[in-house]
């Protein structure tokens, strides 16, 4: 298991909502799965999971609204 940048917790599997703010509109993107510190609370994502975020962004911009609202797994 790998540890936290931070403060060298542990890291447990979780999930998260993931928050982007892009001139003024808002991306969020549920249900991302990610590494969570259980000392200090510290989200990191695996270089997988970044790729998939930035591919989602990247499929958003092109038809941005105000706010955008996606399921990870969709
Ligand atoms: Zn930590």
């Amino acid at each position: 298991m790998d540890k936290c940048f931070f403060c060298k917790g542990s890291l447990e599997n979780g999930m998260t909502n993931y928050m982007l703010d892009i001139d003024g509109h808002f991306i969020i993107i549920k249900n991302v799965p990610c590494h969570k510190c259980s000392q200090c609370g510290e989200v990191s994502y695996s270089g997988d999971t970044v790729a998939k975020i930035e591919k989602i962004v990247e499929s958003l911009k092109k038809a941005l609204t105000e706010v955008a609202i996606v399921d990870f797994v969709a």
